[in-house]
């Protein structure tokens, strides 16, 4: 049986993996479910998998936790504390679905402990992206993408030699707004944000879609995860989100992986890696969908993504003020306090105060380092957001 933990089990990725856990519950030693408000779904899934512990990261829901476990063999913690002790507790696989910079201290304990990590957290590589992989490096620890896209460039790369890799592209759907007036988006709600055309994921994410901060930080995580030059990557929008990346070689061939909107097919393959296994996703009817379609991104519509690159030129620590910030000015959003365009407009000016006066390039990426970035860039997004006209 292969002993498994999954961080963010309520969540979207987390109730993917969930779903492809059960159907094959025998085959797994389930250690560790952790969540967050969710306790009811997070106890139903405990006792189903017949989990050995349960954590939510906020200690006020612990007692309705541990009421929801009673009378059965399912330990209860709280905090964030207790998910990092989970996280040290020895297993086969994890998987890494916490949403935001919340999932990089887990994710480190694991990888020091020598799991295989199946990262969907995307945010843990923005902010820390070689202090993760170091991590596994110096303790033989394997990390799996999760996200669709890197796990396309990942399945399109098996057998290559990156040295014939010249450059890798991940689509965009173009979120919800795609197709509105670029006037328009200034007046953006919560509720026409929070919808996706193509995929069913986490409202941050969806978000996240619609101003294409997911793939900005979709665009450093390619640099950080395959090690490649930001003028190797490219985003191309790809309305359908049937092709989720392409690696271009220097033969001139494009490898594109093809298949359906669907986040189990990406944890399959993590789960399963290295080997590819039968998944209860659907087969794709390419006739019935009949073409594809291909556009390069807006640059006006999305400044989000020169942000990205930015990002990937400055280096250092500039990832972590990208992703607190992101986080800061993405809760404000969420809570109406600022306007759909306002996030990056607080990104940017997060990245030019901390730049000129914080000395991100030159500081190491240390885990102090970017906690410390991470805190003083809330405080900074804070301050652009007081500052918004
Ligand atoms: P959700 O918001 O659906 O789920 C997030 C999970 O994290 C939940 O289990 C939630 O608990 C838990 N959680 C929230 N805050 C904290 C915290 N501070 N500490 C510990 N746990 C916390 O997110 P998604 O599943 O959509 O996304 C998860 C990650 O995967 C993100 O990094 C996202 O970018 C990435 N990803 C998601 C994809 C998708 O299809 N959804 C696709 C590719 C990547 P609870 O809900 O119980 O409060
Ligand atoms: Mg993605």
């Amino acid at each position: 049986m292969r002993r498994i933990t999954l961080f963010g089990a309520t969540g979207s990725v987390g109730q993917s993996a969930i779903d492809l856990i059960a159907r094959n519950a025998d085959a797994y030693d389930v250690v560790a479910l952790t969540g967050g408000r969710n306790v009811t779904q997070l106890a139903a899934d405990a006792r189903r998998l017949n989990a050995d512990l349960a954590v939510t990261c906020y200690p006020e829901y612990y007692e309705e936790l541990k009421a929801l476990l009673a009378g059965t063999s399912v330990a209860v913690a709280a905090g964030p504390d207790a998910i990092v002790e989970a996280a040290t507790r020895p297993v086969d696989w994890a998987l890494s679905a916490i949403v935001g910079a919340a999932g990089l201290m887990p994710g480190l304990t694991a990888l020091s402990h020598g799991t295989t990590l199946a990262l969907a957290n995307k945010e843990s590589l923005v902010t820390a992206g070689p202090l993760l992989l170091g991590r596994a490096k110096d303790h033989g620890a394997t990390v799996l993408p999760v996200d669709s896209e890197h796990s396309a460039v990942f399945q399109a790369l098996v057998g290559e030699d990156m040295v014939a890799v010249e450059r890798v592209i991940i689509t965009a759907s173009g979120g919800a707004f795609r197709d509105w007036p670029v006037e328009k988006l200034a007046h953006a709600t919560l509720a026409e944000a929070s919808s996706h055309p193509n995929w069913d994921m986490g409202q941050r994410i969806t978000i996240d879609s619609a101003s294409m901060f997911n793939k900005a930080m979709e665009l450093i995580e390619t640099k950080e995860f395959f090690g490649v030059s930001p003028d190797m990557i490219e985003v191309l929008i790809h309305r359908e989100s049937l092709i989720h990346a392409m690696v271009g070689f220097n033969d001139g061939a494009l490898m594109a992986h093809v298949g359906p909107p669907d986040m189990r097919h990406a944890i399959g393959y993590a789960l399963h890696w290295p080997d590819r296994k039968a998944l209860p996703v659907e087969r794709l009817d390419l006739a019935k969908i009949g073409s594809l379609s291909f556009e390069a991104p807006d640059h006006a519509r999305y400044p989000a993504l020169a942000l990205a690159t930015r990002v990937m030129q400055e280096g250092g620590l500039s990832g972590a003020v990208f992703n607190a910030a992101k986080e800061r000015a993405l809760d404000e959003f969420i809570a109406g306090e600022i306007g759909f365009l306002d996030m990056s407009r607080v990104v940017a000016a997060t990245l030019d105060k901390m730049s000129s006066s914080d000395g991100l390039q030159n500081a190491e990426i240390t885990l102090d380092n970017v906690i410390e970035t991470d805190r003083l860039a809330r405080i900074r997004a804070g301050e652009a957001i007081g500052q918004l006209g």
